[in-house]
């Protein structure tokens, strides 16, 4: 059996989660990063991590699809308060997808982001970043914010950003989507195996409208580890150990 880690996943939406992060130990998970979204999900995350003690490990975050209406001031004052108990800041990132937009615009997005990686660098966490249609802004706060430690999850960029994201020493993760998304497959292919997580986004639905849809839980990093075997023409082993080292390595666990 192989040792695994799941670098992101939200926890406090999984259903039937002790049965869940049961069959995660016995898929070979050895730890869940489990990311907060907001004041509320980072207090849930914390519990969660306080009842599962060396599977669970907490980050808190504030996802840019949580900005629009939200009390930033009181969001960060949470996760600051709260860091020590953290391994890492996240889900935090830049959206810029039109929806997401029209509820917090770049420019609020990037100022909270700011923000939020200044309290990752105070305190030296690494992040957990979201940056959909907005890569090389993500790329560009992260690097000059100095916090040295990040993982771009579920990255569907450019090349030349990957490209930057590897140089600088951070991270990218893979998740279900590398089984059929044509722009993160290539970014999988191209990520060296040293600068490659693994991930589920925990209870995303992957396969939407497909004969395989199905609702991810933290044991389906074992599909996405057969996928990245696949893709890059490697032994499962192999990607097994060095993800789990880079994972371990990231997060301090
Ligand atoms: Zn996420």
């Amino acid at each position: 059996m192989y040792r695994l880690v799941d670098t992101h996943a939200h926890l406090e939406e999984v259903g039937d989660l002790e049965q869940a992060l049961a069959e995660a130990r016995a898929a070979g998970v050895i730890a869940v990063i489990a990311v907060g979204s907001n004041r509320e999900s980072n207090q849930k995350v914390l519990a969660l991590a306080r009842a599962h003690k060396g599977l669970v490990y907490p980050a808190l975050g504030l996802h840019p699809w949580n900005l629009g209406g939200a009390d930033i001031e009181r969001e960060l004052e949470f996760i600051e308060a709260h860091i020590h108990e953290a391994v890492a800041v996240g889900e935090i990132g830049l959206d810029y997808d039109k929806r997401v937009r029209a509820l917090a615009d770049k420019d609020l997005q990037m100022r909270v982001l700011e923000r939020l990686l200044g309290i990752a660098r105070k305190h030296g966490k690494p992040v957990s970043v979201h940056s959909r249609y907005a890569w090389r802004d993500a790329f560009s706060l992260v690097d000059r914010s100095q916090v040295e430690r990040a993982a771009f999850h579920w990255y569907t960029g450019t090349s030349g950003v990957l490209r930057d994201i590897i140089e600088r020493g951070y991270f990218i993760s893979a998740n279900p989507a590398v089984e059929y998304h044509d722009e993160h497959r290539r970014a999988v292919r191209e990520a060296p195996l040293e600068r490659l997580l693994l991930e589920t986004d925990s209870p995303v639905v992957y396969g939407r409208g497909t004969d395989f849809e199905y609702q991810s839980r933290p044991a389906h990093v074992l599909r996405v580890l057969a996928a990245v075997a696949g893709l890059k023409g490697m032994d499962e082993a192999r990607i097994a150990e060095a993800t789990t080292n880079n994972a371990a390595n990231l997060f301090g666990l």
